[in-house]
């Protein structure tokens, strides 16, 4: 068995050298006749692609896409759902050196403007269900799919070329979700895909015989990164489901497709254990992008005959600490903890925010935000040893990594520290709550600091919301802690969220 430090070190030196070839990593190298991804429509109609076909349909858009003058490092912007034009494009932007900026197809006008603007693209890719978004924007060429398209593939010659961009070379070009603020673009290197390849691997253990599901939207980094870049990276196919995430509708898939090895955001688990879907044996169960309440752990070890694996990261970092799977690196899950550092990185607590030692980790790649020094150097201590994460943190004495909030989520009431996470994950588990978010705001008599507030989206009618704010005071006080509990509970119709479901608790804060 090669040991672990050796594997990373190979992925690294092939993945980040000076002739890496994104084409040719992620494609070009694989058995032809290995399947690269997994369709399946709202309908529940399957198909696939090998690597053959996607290597063949990738050359001659590639071909096409260079006839309308997309060169290497061009930024180019791709608003397409989990189709196969979509990996096909994806390919064949790669072969010509081009910069994938994802779009998020729930996205308005609006945040399309801003990631088309910033990233600079003159060039947007889409279907025809998205094309009236791009309407407004000046000066971008658009290409959609439909027979022009298609014929526009079978009509070309295969570009038989890639572009060699190396190590260093950007191929991606996203934006952080925009949870504490404005989203703040993230250039991604080629020598990324060996961070990417570890999660896949010791992460989420993806094996050869998996049938792997990773269920996040292709728009955002979880999704991106491990939904279609690493699984090509290390030759395995992820299943691409174009139906929208119901419980029932994510039950059926896995069962009609015999589903093994399923990753997720906790909103989906947390969706599913409220509508009581029914048992799915898995091999593998992983979660990422935001704290797993405890409720769902145990719902979850009951449904898929495994536990929930609760894995961390970034959309600068990729995954960084997890539980993870692989034989070589798994341990006993501890309640709460997201687990231990993904080889190839060194992670600790500094100043209460979890952090990655950049100079002791191979696979660290982030390099800086877009446009944006200011931003980047917040995030890195004065001798850039540090990559801060801004999440607070802690570490148990056998190096367990437990995540308390988000830096500026932390509550300070009364001279203590409340991770609203913790006190959320108890208001969830009242059966009158479909919601819940916890901030902290200042406390209208000044003595305090801040006093602990809920935000609760229900089930029950308003009539009955004194009551259930009193129950709801006494279940935090009771069973968790006197000086957490919410000494104001509002009931919401919803929690402002990201386009990509997480909760903004800076605008619940300024109220
Ligand atoms: P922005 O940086 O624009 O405010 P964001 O931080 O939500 O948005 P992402 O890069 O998509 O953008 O998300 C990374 C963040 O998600 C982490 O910093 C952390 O706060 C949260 N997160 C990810 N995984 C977990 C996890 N397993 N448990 C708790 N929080 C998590
Ligand atoms: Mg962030």
């Amino acid at each position: 068995m090669p040991d672990v430090d050796d594997t990373v070190e190979r992925w690294l030196s092939e993945y980040g050298a000076p002739d890496a070839n994104v084409a040719t990593l992620l494609c070009d190298r694989h058995d032809p006749d290995t399947v690269a991804f997994r369709f399946v429509d709202e309908d529940l109609a399957g198909s696939t692609m090998t690597y053959r076909e996607l290597a063949d349909r990738s050359r001659r858009l590639a071909t096409a896409l260079a006839d309308r003058g997309v060169k290497r490092e061009e930024r180019v912007a791709v608003l397409m759902s989990k189709r196969p034009e979509l990996v096909v494009t994806l390919l064949a932007l790669w072969r010509l050196g081009a910069v994938h900026v994802p779009l998020f197809t729930a996205f308005a006008e609006g945040a399309i403007r801003l990631r088309v603007e910033s990233a600079r693209a003159r060039l947007v890719l889409t279907e025809p269900e998205q094309r009236a978004k791009l309407d407004a924007l000046e000066d971008v060429d658009v290409l959609e799919t439909g027979a022009d398209f298609d014929r526009l593939v079978s009509d070309s010659a295969p570009w038989t070329t890639s572009e060699t961009v190396g190590g260093d070379g950007a191929f991606l070009q996203l934006y952080t979700s925009g949870t504490t603020g404005k989203p703040k673009g993230v250039v991604v290197p080629v020598r990324a895909l060996a961070a990417f390849h570890s999660y896949l691997h010791y992460g989420l253990d993806v094996r050869a015989e998996d049938v792997y599901w990773n269920a996040a939207d292709p728009g955002w980094a979880y999704g991106l990164y491990y939904g279609i870049v690493a699984p090509m990276v290390g030759g395995r196919a992820n299943l691409l489901f174009r139906g929208a995430f119901t419980p029932a509708s994510t039950t059926a898939v896995m069962q009609r497709f015999g589903v093994t090895n399923f990753a997720g955001a906790p909103t989906m688990y947390r969706a599913m254990s409220k509508a009581a879907t029914g048992p799915v044996p898995l091999r593998r169960a992983s979660s990422a992008g935001e704290p797993l309440t405890p409720d769902v752990v145990g719902w979850g070890e009951t449904t898929f005959g495994v536990p929930i694996g609760d894995h961390y990261g970034q959309t600068e970092l990729g995954m960084v600490i997890g539980n993870h799977w692989h034989d070589d690196v798994v341990r006993p899950i501890r309640a709460g903890s997201m687990g231990h550092p993904l080889p190839g990185f060194v992670a600790a607590v500094v100043d209460g925010q979890i952090a990655v030692d950049a100079p002791a980790s191979p696979l660290f790649w982030f390099g800086g935000y877009q446009d944006a020094p200011e931003k980047t150097a917040e995030r890195f201590t004065d001798a850039g040893r540090w990559y801060l994460t801004g999440d607070a943190g802690r570490t148990d004495e056998d190096g367990y990594f437990f995540f308390t909030a988000r830096d500026d989520d932390v509550i300070l009431a009364s001279g203590y520290r409340i991770g609203p996470f913790d006190v959320e994950s108890v208001l969830i588990t009242h059966p009158a709550v479909i919601d819940v978010a916890v901030v902290g705001r200042p406390d209208p008599e000044g003595v305090r600091g801040e006093i602990v507030e809920a935000f609760v989206v229900t089930s029950t009618p308003s009539e009955a919301h004194d009551a259930l704010a009193r129950e709801l005071q006494l279940l935090v006080r009771d069973t968790y802690s006197r000086h957490a509990y919410p000494r104001a509970v509002h009931f919401v119709e919803a929690l402002p969220k990201t386009p990509s479901g997480k909760i903004q608790r800076f605008l619940l804060r300024r109220g």
